[in-house]
């Protein structure tokens, strides 16, 4: 990111590790849409000659002398998000805010990030995951955010057995809530979006019921389908400030608003008073940045290992090349229909 609006490529030194930290090179790499929100909509204020880029899967080059786990020439999963382990927020349990809110998110916000030559990962025994051998390094790259992301959706909503289950928004981050809502045990879930290829894979992750935004209002559509009757909970992960509302409309008192979504621009968010039970309707919302973590990135390793998840269908456009990330990046900020994540291996 050159400044608002414009990208590039820069020449930049090496970063230099300290004792905890490691220096990686990307095996692979995938451009998100929130490095668009940052460019594009100046989410986050202007960023001068910053390096985008929170998905990569890498191998470790250098690591500092106080790192117990990694060594050269390891194989790693990289989290997009890389709290600092010791703050008393992350022994909370809100390691994405250790040190202030959202501080947790430093690649492509207040570092450089993992679209270059070579990045640098702070406390690299907390953050970095080794890689199994059963995972190919692209499919690896959907283990940095686009999985947690979704699943951490899906969590935060508390999904349960036979829940009914809305996910608006099936871009990447949507479709890996319903694929996370769906090993959570849900019963009924709603996919709300308007491209065929998104629907499509939407369906093969185990959503019961395809909802067209474009259709008209998905409150009246949703209640049609539910007979008038309400849902469990409804995971946020595209639209805009409108979906607040819609969710709150749609979910039954003691239901969770579970927002995933990267708010990019707006000042207040609506909640309509008399759906949210006059203020006492015990709905709950909730937003949160996915976590980090080599624990978090184990896990879920596991569930590509055992072949619980597939992520082979979210990666539609395929590059080999470095110089291919800016198409890439363009590809993320355009959406063409046929496109839910592009991802370039760099061998
Ligand atoms: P996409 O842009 O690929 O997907 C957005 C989805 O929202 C699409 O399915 C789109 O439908 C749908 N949509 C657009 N407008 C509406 C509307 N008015 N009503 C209902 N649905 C609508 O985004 P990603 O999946 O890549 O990312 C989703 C969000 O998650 C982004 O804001 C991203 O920045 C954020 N994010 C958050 C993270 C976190 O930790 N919380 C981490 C990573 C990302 P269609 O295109 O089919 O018309
Ligand atoms: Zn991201």
């Amino acid at each position: 990111m050159l400044g608002f609006d414009r990208i590039g490529w820069i020449e930049k030194d090496i970063p230099e590790v300290g004792p905890t930290d490691a220096l990686c090179r990307p095996l692979a790499i995938s451009p998100c849409t929130s490095d668009v929100h940052t460019v594009w909509e100046h989410a986050i204020g202007d960023r001068h000659d910053l390096i985008l880029g929170h998905e990569a899967s890498a191998e470790v080059v250098e690591v500092g002398s106080l790192v117990k786990d990694f060594k050269p020439g390891d194989k790693v999963i990289i989290p997009a998000i890389t709290p600092d382990w010791e703050a008393v927020e992350s022994q909370a349990g809100f390691s994405q805010h250790s040190y202030g809110m959202l501080n947790g998110w430093k690649f492509s916000n207040v570092k450089d990030g993992t679209f270059a030559e070579y990045f640098h990962v702070n406390q690299a025994d907390g953050n970095l995951a080794h890689l199994p051998e059963e995972i190919s390094v692209v499919d690896a790259v959907m283990l940095s955010d686009m999985v947690p992301t979704g699943f951490h959706g899906a969590n935060n909503a508390e999904v349960a057995y036979g829940e009914t289950v809305v996910v608006i928004g099936i871009g990447p981050v949507g479709l890996m809530a319903v694929a996370g809502s769906v090993l959570r045990g849900a019963g009924r879930v709603y996919a709300v979006g308007s491209r065929k290829k998104c629907q499509e894979v939407a369906k093969f992750y185990g959503a019961t019921d395809i909802i067209n935004y474009r259709d008209g209002d998905i409150v009246e559509q949703i209640f049609e389908a539910q007979k008038g009757k309400h849902v469990d909970k409804v995971i946020l992960a595209g639209g805009g400030l409108e979906t607040f509302e819609q969710a709150v409309k749609l979910v039954r008192p003691g239901g969770i608003v579970s927002n995933i979504n990267y708010l990019g621009s707006g000042d207040y968010l609506p909640i309509p008073r008399v759906e949210w039970g006059l203020g006492m309707g015990h709905i709950r919302i909730i937003g949160g940045l996915m976590p980090g973590g080599r624990k978090n990135m184990d896990y879920l390793a596991q569930l590509l290992v055992n072949k619980r998840l597939d992520v082979s269908p979210l990666l539609t456009h395929r590059f080999g090349n470095f110089k291919d990330l800016e198409e890439g990046l363009l590809l993320m900020k355009d959406k063409p229909s046929d496109l839910i994540k592009p991802v370039i291996e760099l061998g």
